[in-house]
């Protein structure tokens, strides 16, 4: 059995941290890949080392004193260091890295410094093989992920090793010139260390117990989810439930690796398991709720749009041409409405009305705005009569007026557009019917 364990910052802010951090691993053999972000937040008003890294850089780049932050920004890691006791300095790491910023390194160069010093430190502190990023994660010229050569410069490595760490979020091109992934990266790290290797499982651990059923700004305490299928994933991340990084699923949904969302504070919780596909019963109907405010309904009539071939690409085009894109497009006979973000929309609107009315010559365009979408999400709602009308009566009781109803052909999902005003009232009664009475 090989598990491959990644570890956000908020699981690696402070010594404290560390040491549950230690025991998380080990307490199983099989923990043997281990993958670090940099040091989060120890409070919620505390800054996270990469952003201290940024703006560091930022200075250095534009000719302004840095080593001042610098400093504060080894005081962090030496905090930890003490903390847990380790005869173990990074005075030479921080001395090259002062070279490199005031040579300009770059701020990728310069963000990556926070996993690779972690994962130093993790390294001395579990005993483990500290194996560089930069060596095994390859990226091409234009700064994309060479994942053939860095599933195979990974599995060379790790090979030789019986534990490992590997700081998360970076690697290099070829010539050596680091390379990050976006922020929240060290998921992908993790989710390409554990194809490499073949791994069993792959252990995300944050500091949550896993992704909820729900927004928990909108339920309190939701249920969280035990088991989600990638497809569903996808769905609720899209409206916006993040606990991932959403590339993070790519290289271990293809190997069949499944990943285990856990809590680094709440190590007895089991979490959430994301999986390809499970014959396992979900425990409810739906499996999540997911929603997003601000969209615009832009509602479209022609008589005889049905007959007209072509109308749609035509008001299509229209957003394409204005670089627009649109989320969602229900359709009478003679009416057509597309869903588009509200902030993208509004500083084009005048342009955006005029190609309709160009390209397709509608009979007129109605704009509605300060609306949201709803997703609800399961895989259970396939084999489930009456699911769509639990849903509606439960928003009907709640005095909810639904503005638009979209559900895929594939039953995972049923979209709803509502009032902004009516958001977090929909998604407390969409609970409350498929969660609450059902416990
Ligand atoms: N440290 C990086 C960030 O803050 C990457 C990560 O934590 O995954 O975005």
């Amino acid at each position: 059995m090989k598990k491959v364990v990644k570890f956000g910052g908020s699981s690696l802010a402070s010594a404290e941290q560390f040491k549950k951090v230690g025991d998380i691993i080990r307490a199983d053999e099989s923990r043997r890949y281990v993958v670090p972000s940099a040091p989060g937040k120890r409070y919620s008003e505390d800054t996270k080392v990469t952003d201290m890294l940024y703006h560091c850089y930022e200075l250095a780049e534009s000719g302004q004193a840095f080593t001042k932050l610098l400093n504060q920004i080894k005081e962090r890691y030496n905090e930890i260091i003490h903390g847990l006791k380790l005869d173990f300095s990074l005075d030479e790491d921080f001395e090259t890295i002062r070279k490199q910023f005031t040579g300009k390194a770059g701020s990728m160069y310069a963000a990556s410094r926070g996993e690779y010093l972690n994962g130093k430190i993790m390294a001395k502190y579990l005993g483990y093989e500290f194996v560089d990023a930069a060596n095994v994660i390859r990226f091409h010229k234009d700064c994309t992920l060479d994942d053939a050569t860095t599933n195979k410069l990974l599995a060379q490595y790790l090979d030789a090793y019986e534990h490992a760490v590997i700081p998360g979020f970076y690697g290099a091109m070829e010539n050596g010139t680091v390379v990050t992934f976006s922020r929240g990266g060290s998921d992908i790290t993790g989710s390409l260390v554990a194809r490499a290797i073949n791994a069993n499982l792959y252990e995300n651990w944050t500091d949550v117990s896993g992704f909820l059923v729900a927004d928990p700004r909108v339920i309190k305490n939701p249920e969280v989810i035990h088991t989600i299928t990638y497809t569903e994933l996808r769905e609720l991340a899209y409206m916006g439930a993040s606990v991932l990084h959403e590339d993070a699923i790519f290289p271990v949904r293809k190997a069949g690796i499944p990943i285990n969302i856990r809590n680094t504070n709440a190590p007895e919780d089991d979490g959430t398991m994301i999986v390809e596909n499970t014959c396992r019963i979900p425990t409810y109907t739906i499996t999540g709720i997911a929603g997003k405010k601000g969209f615009v309904a832009v509602n479209i009539e022609k008589d005889m749009m049905n007959s007209e071939i072509g109308f749609g690409r035509r008001v299509l085009q229209a957003f394409e041409d204005n670089g627009i894109s649109f989320e969602h497009m229900p359709s009478g006979i003679d009416t057509m409405t597309i869903f588009v973000h509200q902030d993208e929309f509004a500083e084009k609107e005048q342009q955006v009305i005029a190609s309709i009315n160009n390209l397709a010559h509608p009979d007129s365009i109605d704009l509605e705005s300060d609306l949201s979408l709803i997703a609800v999400v399961g895989r259970g709602m396939k084999s489930t009569r009456g699911t769509a009308g639990r849903l509606f009566s439960a928003l009907a009781h709640a005095h909810i007026n639904v503005k638009m109803i979209d559900q895929g052909s594939s039953e995972l999902n049923i979209i709803i557009g509502v009032k902004n005003e009516d958001f977090e009232d929909a998604i407390t009664a969409i609970y409350d019917m498929f969660v609450i009475s059902q416990l």
